[in-house]
């Protein structure tokens, strides 16, 4: 059994404020597997007044090569513990060993390398030429900025955030979520060891109503929030009506293009990884297969025969692919969907229920629905599971039409053997990333967010540092 008994709050481990707790339900074995403090309004007044302290004071304000020096140790740190960290996400929320690895902790310490490389050769003051003599353009930190992510990806959404505002100067309040927050406690011990100043990173688990409270917290002047759109919404108003800067990586319904010339064979064992990693839990997932009606009774095929060969079962087990949902109630969300489709005439090509032989664990069959029309409900909503449709277009323009049909604008492929008509019809598509041939859903040095419901900003690259940045004009008269 796991167990944590204090925040990491100004540096230190410090009691909870109160005695509640969250008790972390392996989605695997149904049973009770590690138990941490949950925070409350206390102990998120003490975490921000800690990074409050921690930028009043100046503890970042050390040059931007000291804090690539923090950043590029605690790269190493994830590295040297990146099995570990990969065991614990696995044991909170499921994921599959494998994705553990390669999909949740490598992208950590690749992420923390990057800003540590942009933290060095970033312009944080240029001179330019002015009216009335030289500007002096400087790019200063938001100040104290509160981190809240979901439980799907929980390093990896921390480091995006983290990385970026340590690279800025920002101090952070890190409110995992209740489903995940192993990791981050894990995190927080590597900054320790880095040598991260007291208060530059505090981390508070809880749930909604207490990271509504961070949110509206007067001592926070940036969010950055990753979940659900129906969440940011809210967090948006909030800081609309406080005029506090924010960012929201929110959902997605991507679409996967496949051109009528792709070659199947190729193509689809590099697309289905794209669609239904971590079990489909990604806000990225691209669910939305497009396929061209002259071939597509054969892209149905080719994607069900991917579908049935993925090994589904214990989420510890490097060849599994496909694990248990995150919770009970996420299968119930799932199936609800599954249900919904037959009732909108979708037809189940493979999956469809809960796979056989396993009498324990949140599983859903990885599933394929077919003659599915874009207007249905499980072609619009984000279904959060193991399930793609298959939705026949009728020529190149048809396609960017139904892939651009939607609230969402996350991530996004084209798969052609014409690498120029795939760019071409990629530059098409209103989405925030979108791959030509390629396995990778985002690139670490490259910004990485939405259009339109998936969010507002963005993370990774230049423009994620910029995030945790305003910028101050300095005019010096002659
Ligand atoms: P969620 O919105 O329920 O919760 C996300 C986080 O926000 C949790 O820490 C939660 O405690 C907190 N939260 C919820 N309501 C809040 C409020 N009103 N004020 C402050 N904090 C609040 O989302 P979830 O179910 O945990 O995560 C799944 C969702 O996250 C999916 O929609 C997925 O697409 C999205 N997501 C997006 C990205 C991205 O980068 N765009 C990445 C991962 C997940």
């Amino acid at each position: 059994m796991e167990r944590r008994e204090a925040f990491y709050i100004g540096g230190e481990w410090v009691a909870p404020a109160s005695e509640r707790t969250i008790e972390i339900v392996s989605p695997w074995t149904e049973t009770v597997v590690a138990e941490v403090p949950e925070a409350n309004e206390a102990d998120v007044d003490r975490a921000v007044a800690a990074a409050r302290a921690a930028f009043d004071g100046g503890a970042l304000d050390v040059g931007a090569s000291q804090r690539a020096d923090w950043l590029a140790a605690i790269a190493a740190g994830i590295r040297d513990r990146a099995d570990e960290i990969a065991s614990l996400i696995t044991l909170e929320m499921g994921s599959p060993a494998l994705f553990s690895n390669l999909g949740q902790v490598l992208p950590c310490h690749v992420t923390f390398d990057q800003f540590a490389d942009l933290a060095r050769g970033y312009a944080f003051e240029e001179e330019r030429a002015g009216m009335l003599g030289k500007v002096l353009v400087r790019k200063v930190p938001v100040g104290v900025s509160a981190a809240i992510i979901a439980w799907n990806v929980p390093l990896f959404l921390a480091s995006m955030k983290v990385g970026a505002a340590l690279a800025a100067g920002s101090p952070v309040v890190l409110k995992p979520a209740p489903e995940a927050p192993l990791s981050l406690f894990v995190l927080a011990e590597i900054c320790d060891a880095a040598g991260v100043p007291a208060g530059a990173l505090n981390v508070v688990p809880a749930g909604r109503e207490v990271g509504e409270y961070l949110v509206r917290h007067p001592g926070v002047d940036k969010v950055s929030f990753t979940g659900s759109t129906a969440a940011g919404r809210k967090v948006a108003a909030i800081c609309g009506e406080q005029l506090k800067r924010c960012t929201l990586e929110l959902g997605g319904k991507s679409a996967a293009i496949v051109l009528d010339d792709a070659d199947l064979e190729a193509a689809v064992p590099l697309m289905l990884p794209n669609s239904t990693m971590n079990t489909g839990q990604a806000c990225l997932a691209q669910t939305r297969i497009l396929a061209p009606r002259s071939r597509y009774d054969e892209v149905v095929a080719a994607v069900t025969a991917g579908v049935e060969g993925m090994a589904v079962g214990d989420p510890s087990d490097m060849a599994t692919v496909v694990g248990p949902l995150v919770a009970e109630r996420q299968r119930k969300r799932v199936e609800g969907y599954l249900e919904v489709g037959r009732e909108e005439g979708a037809v189940v090509a493979t999956g469809g229920g809960r796979p056989a032989g396993l009498d324990h664990g949140w599983f859903v069959e990885p599933t394929v629905l077919r003659d599915v029309d874009n207007s249905m409900r499980i072609a619009r909503e984000e279904i959060f599971g193991p399930v793609v449709v298959v939705i026949p277009y009728e020529d190149d323009d048809d396609a960017v039409r139904i892939a651009n049909d939607s609230d969402y604008g996350l991530s996004g492929s084209v798969w052609t053997t014409d690498t120029d008509r795939g760019v071409a019809v990629a530059e098409r598509i209103r989405t925030g990333t979108v791959g030509v041939n390629a396995i990778g859903t985002l690139d670490f040095g490259s910004p990485f967010g939405g259009f339109k419901a998936s969010g507002i900003g963005r993370e990774l690259g230049p423009e994620g540092l910029e995030e945790y940045l305003e910028y101050q004009s300095i005019i010096v008269g002659a």
